[in-house]
């Protein structure tokens, strides 16, 4: 790369635009992985184009519909929004990424974009059945939020894409939901592994449920299994609970492929993706009880 240059647009427009003459451009949106990448060498100095001042793309809204979170909410802009119980897996995600001084700076978009395995919101986002918004030279287009993953540090988004906005329908949104993570050291480390699970409870029993992990395969993923062993659960029946929860840990292991780490080992981590399965449905369901 030759060129340098950091640019400022005020409209998702203008940043189409410069990303059109220069799609090798970085974004920046916080800038807690951007920076540190390009400080230690992790990717190439170049142009880059800040997001910051892109008003549209700061909202988080709210309409009949659902929820359109806006990409460049920082964590603690969401965790200060008026969502009540609603998406609970997201805002507990969000209070454990980092510390409160990340947590100010980092948003949802670039922890989605970042491409990581361990990103802590995206099983949340998952298990609540998140739409990303993508706006390109010509069009915008939705996709399923797990469509956006390629692998570490790889999204699907071509040089010329951004990310403007997360959708959650009004009736997602609602789901009853959990994060839970297993981490090493809180605020400063990421996760070994995580798990969000959301479940549609009607008169006491589940009717719909997701179950997601992350750090345990290239890109989070949703487990079909794991939410079909929960299906028609009566949540208030102990022993009948037990034994789909022990079986969507069992399916959730199953369908891991974890890699050994400086933090963890892979038989560590697999072991460890039915506990925060567990963890993550147990609190789910426990709202309801
Ligand atoms: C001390 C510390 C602790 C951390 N702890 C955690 C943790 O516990 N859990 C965790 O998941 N992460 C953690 N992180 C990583 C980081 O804070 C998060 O991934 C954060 O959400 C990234 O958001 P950002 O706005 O800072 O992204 P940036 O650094 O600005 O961008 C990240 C990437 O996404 C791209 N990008 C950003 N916005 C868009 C967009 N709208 N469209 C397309 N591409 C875009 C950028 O070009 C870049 O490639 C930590 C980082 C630090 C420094």
């Amino acid at each position: 790369m030759t060129t340098r240059e950091y640019f400022a647009p005020d409209s998702v427009d203008g940043a189409l635009r410069t990303l059109a003459e220069r799609p090798q451009a970085h974004l920046l949106a916080g800038g807690t992985d951007l920076l540190n990448d390009l400080r230690h060498g992790v990717i190439e100095p170049g142009d880059v184009v800040d997001l910051a001042g892109v008003a549209e793309l700061r909202e988080l809204d709210e309409g009949a519909d659902g929820l359109r979170i806006g990409a460049t909410l920082t964590m603690r802009e969401l965790l200060a929004a008026p969502l009540g119980t609603r998406l609970r897996a997201l805002r507990e995600a969000a209070d454990l990424l980092g510390g409160r001084q990340i947590q100010a700076a980092a948003t949802v978009g670039g922890n989605l974009c970042q491409g990581s395995p361990a990103a802590e919101v995206a099983t949340a986002l998952l298990v609540h059945g998140a739409v990303v918004e993508v706006a390109g030279p010509d069009v915008r287009r939705a996709m399923p939020l797990a469509e956006l993953f390629a692998g570490p540090r790889r999204t699907t988004l071509a040089p010329a894409e951004l990310l403007v906005a997360i959708r959650v329908s009004a009736a997602d949104a609602v789901w009853r939901s959990a994060y839970r993570r297993i981490d090493l050291r809180r605020s400063v480390d990421i996760a070994i592994v995580s798990a969000s699970a959301a479940l549609d409870v009607d008169g006491g029993v589940v009717r719909s449920a997701r179950v997601a992990v992350g750090a345990a395969r290239p890109v989070p993923f949703l487990v079909h299994e794991a939410a079909a062993a929960l299906l028609g659960v009566a949540v208030a029946d102990e022993a009948a609970l037990a034994a789909a929860v022990d079986r969507a840990a069992a399916v959730a292991r199953s369908a891991s492929a974890p890699i050994s780490d400086v933090r963890a080992g892979a038989e560590y981590r697999r072991a460890m993706v039915g506990v925060v399965v567990e963890r993550a449905v147990r609190a789910a369901v426990g709202e309801e009880r």
